[in-house]
């Protein structure tokens, strides 16, 4: 492992100032950055632990729900007022990495989550995302476990968060905080395509902390569902996954979010599933004909052209339990 600098700030305006120093990095559960420092996939030259810092709390109230960004994934999945008012992220959570990761890991962490890409994670690959202007391995590679939407030439890793893909159903807010201030983002703008800077994988800017995710309550989220297809039962990435949530009156849908996982570079926002679904009648027909129309833009390559299909019929799943039809 390279050598690093560690600090551990005890305060916000300590852990802005931290943060702003050139190769300064974020560690709070470490579920993903000591793994790559380990791999020396990422070497950081300044470590800022922010464990000290008080930013744990889910603070509840009757319009909605702010989640601290050190909050675990198990504190989140496991809080009664989010399994009964956002069940998809609970859901979503609970579908992601094992008891003992979740228990570790951040929510502020997750959405910083890095992709699975074997190359990536191997530093003898040339990787655009590791080292820019080296080459992507994927492109001729193996690349089963790869996008199908969202890649560029340059990159066409997954984006691996299961809990992301529910926030972007629920229209969660980012919050963030720096020496310049506070600004607060809509979740579907926080992680960005590949384009040809892959290496960027976010609109976060240098120096700038995650505090927390504020949930609205919406007519939608109550009546909301994670389903997740993988290789095996647990502790095991996405080969598609669909958060749906659906505001239904008298039988009519009248509102409705569709996002996807483990087909996207990025959490996957499927508008034509959602527009197929306005107005239609709560039915498992409705469901089956609006899931034909997700990933019309998709690029597969041969050994992943298998998630097309059934991101579909995830997503036909997902609608069937959150509409209560059978
Ligand atoms: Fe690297 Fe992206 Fe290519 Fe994977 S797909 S090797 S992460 S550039």
């Amino acid at each position: 492992m390279n050598p690093f600098s560690y600090t551990r700030p005890v305060d916000e305006a300590e852990a802005l100032r931290a943060l702003a120093e050139p190769g300064a990095v974020a560690l709070a559960g470490g579920t993903t950055l000591v793994d790559l420092m380990r791999l020396e996939v990422m070497r950081p030259s300044r470590v800022v632990d922010l464990g000290g810092l008080p930013l744990d709390k889910i603070d509840v109230s009757s319009g909605s729900i702010t989640i601290g960004a050190l909050a675990s994934n198990t504190a989140v999945a496991d809080h009664p007022e989010i399994k009964a008012r956002f069940p998809v992220l609970a859901e979503a959570i609970d579908a992601g990495a094992s008891g003992q990761i979740r228990n570790m890991a951040s929510i502020g962490g997750n959405l910083m989550m890095r992709t699975r890409c074997s190359y990536f994670r191997d530093t003898a690959s040339p990787c655009n995302k590791r080292t820019p202007g080296s080459g992507c391995s994927a492109q001729d590679g193996y690349a089963r476990m790869h996008a199908v939407v969202g890649g560029s030439k340059d990159c066409i890793a997954a984006h691996p968060s299961d809990m992301c893909v529910a926030l972007l159903a629920l229209d969660a807010i980012v919050h963030v905080k720096s020496a310049r201030g506070e600004r607060a983002l809509p979740i579907g703008e926080l992680h960005t395509l590949p384009g040809n800077q892959p290496n960027i994988e976010t609109t976060l800017q240098a120096g700038e902390l995650i505090t927390g995710i504020e949930l609205r309550d919406a007519p939608f989220a109550k009546r909301s569902r994670y389903v997740k297809a993988r290789d095996r039962a647990s502790f095991a990435f996405a080969l598609a996954s669909a958060a749906v949530a659906l505001d239904i009156a008298g039988g009519t849908i009248r509102d409705a979010r569709v996002a996807l996982g483990g087909v996207g570079t990025k959490p996957w926002r499927e508008h034509a599933v959602e527009a197929a679904l306005h107005d239609k009648p709560a039915s498992k027909a409705t469901f089956a004909a609006a899931a034909k129309v997700a990933l019309a833009d998709a690029d597969p390559r041969a050994d992943n052209a298998f998630k097309i299909e059934l991101a579909r019929r995830v997503i036909a799943r997902a609608l069937v339990l959150a509409g209560g039809v059978s």
